[in-house]
């Protein structure tokens, strides 16, 4: 009977007794196959699916591998019923420029919370925090600054529905103002407006406003969709109208979490605890979190064994939009780390191996400039990602314009971070994540991210020039590239004897017709029209001497590299190889 063309093969491994079902060649045979090639099967016995797809070829069959991603597998679920989805509160970050009043307007913001007053102004910092307005609440991440933002969206967790965006109105907009609407913007997050210091006698509201135009951020009085709300952080001015601007704007946003189901999150902050060990607050997303659960984080597992809400009080479960701290993590996780409550310990156990397993592969094949080359290849990647820290404002710019400006429709550059300063874990992180390169110029990595880059293979590159910054970024996005080959006839000979001399081989006594022939070149052997041999020319001479070229015109003596299958009348084409710099 005949054997069908193509076998799908899913997952790891494979019984003898279902390939053979699949195949339709007998288990036996199959056995048999496997025994050839040094593998004792029986037919319940499972095989990887490697040596399966090799035992398929064999047999004339095309192997289709189709591997089953278990990790996907396991946080796998079903689409939440529309009945069970139910609104959950925004969660808000602020963003602005430095010193325009982020930490003063939290403070101000966190103020407002009767629990705090209650408590008597003891409020535990766990990274994020609950306030209520007329009855609903509304998630602060208390860490002011894109900087978080940012690396959250490089390891592909938003948490942020809202972003405030703190003005000053003495100053108006900023490069840090600009930064953060290009965040948000890119994570297509809405942004509420804070004009803040309007306390201030020279504070110009009507200015920001004209300038945040200008970024296509507009209020709704010009006919645009944002709100826009005038503070002053510093009096307590205004905060009830900001707090209620973002109420409404989370109303447009229709934010909804099914409560119902296991929890997942995200980490915003962790630290090693004195007494509690490794904690980290989580901000849940979906579902519900609850102590004695299991849950993975990153490549670690756990059980939550105790959780504390943000004014320090213990509570046993969390729902969505709830920043909670989280004791009963074997290591302290990572900031920007997504947290699933699993189903059991063996669950959570499991994914955490395969995590650890694919991290340890990532590891060992780096992510340094050279193995980008590979990724591009495999079309992974289409960008170069650069983190980008400098001594100074004025160069940090100047150096995103140039390198930014080097992109291409081949390969382009993305600054996905830049700052002055040292280069810090979280640069290294950053890049790791994206799978980019951090360029320093005159600065140096602090002894903890220069060790975090070592382990993770993250490619950190130091500059003190411009110049060999932009050309060393420029030949590894040629690298990216394939340099181009072009084939070039130089020339053509016609044999018109053959000699055949002992350790020497067969001597083609040629006439060179046209163009030259040079010694090392590549020939062809082309007899009757066709070409039956590729290869290269070996010795050359003119009478007795060696010579490293004879022109057309002339007579000489050769022969190609490993061949002898030489006769009169043959024709020999020489060519070369150019290979031409890949154009960006
Ligand atoms: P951040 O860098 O954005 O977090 O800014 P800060 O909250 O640290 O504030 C920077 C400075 O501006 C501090 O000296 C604050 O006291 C001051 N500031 C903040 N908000 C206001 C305000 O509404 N009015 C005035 N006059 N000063 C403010």
């Amino acid at each position: 009977h005949k054997l069908p063309k193509k076998v799908r093969i899913e997952g790891d491994t494979i019984t003898v007794n279902e390939l053979s079902r699949l195949s339709g060649i007998k288990a036996v045979d199959l056995i048999g196959k496997l025994m050839e090639l040094g593998i004792m099967a029986n037919i319940n016995q499972p095989v990887d699916s490697e040596t399966a797809a090799l035992v398929l070829s064999e047999f004339g069959i095309e192997p289709e591998l189709v591997k089953v991603d278990l990790e996907k597998e396991l946080l796998k679920e079903e689409p939440d019923p529309p009945e069970k989805l139910k609104p959950r509160p925004p969660v808000v970050t602020v963003m602005g420029h430095v010193d325009h009043g982020k930490t003063t307007l939290l403070d101000a913001i966190r103020e407002t919370r009767v629990a705090e007053k209650e408590a008597g102004g003891i409020t535990q910092h766990i990274g994020a925090y609950l306030v209520e307005k007329n009855g609903q609440k509304i998630c602060f991440i208390d860490t002011p600054g894109h900087e978080s933002f940012t690396q959250m969206r490089a390891r592909g967790a938003q948490v942020t529905d809202i972003v405030v965006l703190v003005v000053a109105a003495d100053d108006g907009v900023m490069p840090q103002t600009v930064e953060a609407i290009n965040h948000a913007k890119n994570a297509d997050v809405p942004i509420v407006v804070a004009i803040n210091k309007i306390d201030k006698p020279e504070a110009d509201p009507e200015k920001v406003k004209r300038q945040l135009a200008e970024y296509e951020i507009i209020p709704e009085e010009w006919g645009g969709h944002n709100l826009f709300v005038q503070v002053s952080a510093k009096m307590r001015k205004g905060i009830d109208d900001l707090l209620e601007a973002i109420l409404l704007q989370a109303e447009m946003l229709d934010l909804k979490a099914n409560p119902d189901k296991p929890g997942r999150g995200v980490i915003i902050e962790s630290r090693l605890d004195k007494g509690k060990g490794p904690v980290a607050t989580v901000i849940v997303k979906e579902g519900t979190i609850r102590v004695g659960d299991y849950f993975v984080a990153g490549k670690h597992y756990g059980r939550v064994r105790s959780m504390f809400d943000d004014t320090g009080k213990r509570i046993k479960e969390a729902g969505p939009s709830t920043p909670v701290e989280i004791v009963g993590f074997p290591e302290v996780p990572e900031a920007g780390e997504k947290f699933y409550v699993m189903e059991d310990e063996e669950k959570a156990k499991k994914l955490a191996e395969i995590r650890a397993e694919k991290e340890k592969k990532e590891v060992s094949t780096g992510v340094s400039l050279e193995a980008l080359l590979e990724k591009l290849q495999a079309g992974e990647i289409k960008e170069l990602q650069v983190v980008l820290k400098t001594d100074v404002l004025g160069t940090m710019q100047a150096l995103e314009d140039s390198l930014v400006k080097l992109s291409t429709d081949k390969v382009k550059v993305r600054v996905i971070h830049k700052a002055v300063g040292a280069i810090t874990e979280s640069d290294v992180s950053l890049a790791k994540a994206a799978k980019g390169i951090v360029i320093g110029f005159n600065v140096r990595p602090t002894p903890k991210a220069k060790e975090l880059a070592e382990q993770n293979g993250v490619d950190v590159r130091l500059y003190s020039v411009i110049y060999d910054l932009l050309d060393d970024v420029k030949k590894a996005m040629k690298g990216l590239l394939e340099p181009k080959k072009r084939e070039e006839v130089i020339g053509l000979a016609e044999v018109r004897k053959i000699f055949k001399i002992s350790r020497v081989g067969t001597v083609a006594g040629c006439y060179v017709r046209e163009g030259k022939v040079l010694r090392n070149a590549r020939a062809r052997l082309i007899r009757d029209g066709v070409v039956i041999y590729d290869g290269e020319i070996g010795s050359l001479k003119r009478f007795k001497d060696d010579v490293r070229e004879v022109a057309a015109g002339y007579e000489c003596g050769l022969t190609i590299k490993d061949y002898n299958d030489i006769k009169e009348g043959d024709q020999i084409e020489v060519y070369q190889i150019v290979y031409e710099e890949p154009e960006l």
